[in-house]
């Protein structure tokens, strides 16, 4: 796991972006399996595992705790600047803010709408940029998000977008859900509010949802998961190789 703890005042190192970045960048909307996907490649290949996703929502759920207004003032920013945010101290720490353990918290399914409000704002993207080439530095890991390969790590040696039919991504989800003991949704609810986040996602202004021009997508929704990794480990293998990274 990484241990990493970042104040605002960190300066992200931003000469990262003028080389090739050891990041295995992994894109896409929710319910397309990229999580999963994601995971199962950091273990299958001993690397680090790092869920951007996880950050918006720990900050979307912070704010709406504090019954900060979403928006960008100078009250918002200022309690920005002096929070404490820390990722992947454990396995169930997940994501900690101010000392709070908010691993499990921002798994409740109202936390999505609140993480995809908080990430229109460009002083947010701008503070998680920064923590994110923080915790990458210049070491291999898989990185998960919707703008890993388009703006946070554009130089990433190898990128995927992964993609499935918006049914499919909203099963999935349901079925995330009740694995998790809620089972107060519908599937018809579930589609809708799929539907919903991609429009709020890929229509906003800062960094967008959308795949790299050189990204590889990859379409899950007839697929097994499993399959999945083992193609993508030859496929970053082969990127490696290419551009001499020891994975
Ligand atoms: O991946 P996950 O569903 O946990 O992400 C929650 C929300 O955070 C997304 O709907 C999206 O609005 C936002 N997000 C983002 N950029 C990322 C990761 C997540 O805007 N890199």
């Amino acid at each position: 796991m990484i241990d990493a703890t970042f104040m605002s005042s960190n300066k992200a190192n931003d000469s990262l972006s003028k080389v090739v970045a050891k990041v295995i960048a992994i894109d896409g909307p929710s319910g397309s399996g990229k999580s999963t996907v994601a995971k199962n490649l950091a273990v299958e290949m001993n690397v680090l595992y790092i869920d951007t996703g996880a950050m918006f929502r720990a900050l979307g759920y912070v704010f709406d705790k504090e019954k900060l207004v979403i928006e960008d003032s100078e009250k918002n920013r200022h309690f920005l600047n002096n929070l404490k945010m820390e990722y992947g101290l454990s396995e169930s720490e997940l994501i900690v803010i101010n000392n709070e353990n908010l691993t499990e918290k921002i798994r409740e399914h109202h936390v999505s709408k609140l993480a995809s409000q908080i990430s229109q704002l460009p002083f947010i993207r701008e503070y998680l940029l920064k923590f994110q080439r923080s915790l990458a530095l210049d070491r291999v890991c898989v990185m998960e998000g919707r703008d890993i390969g388009t703006v946070v790590f554009p130089n990433s040696f190898a990128k995927f977008f992964i993609t499935a039919s918006v049914e499919t991504r909203a099963l999935r989800r349901l079925n995330q859900l009740v694995e998790n003991g809620d089972n107060s949704h519908s599937l018809e609810q579930i589609i809708d509010d799929v539907k919903k986040r991609d429009e709020t996602d890929m229509n906003r202004e800062v960094a967008p949802l959308k795949k790299a021009d050189d990204a590889e997508l990859i379409d899950t929704t007839n697929l097994k998961l499993l399959e999945i990794t083992s193609l993508l480990v030859k496929k970053i293998h082969g990127r490696a190789q290419e551009f001499g990274i020891q994975l």
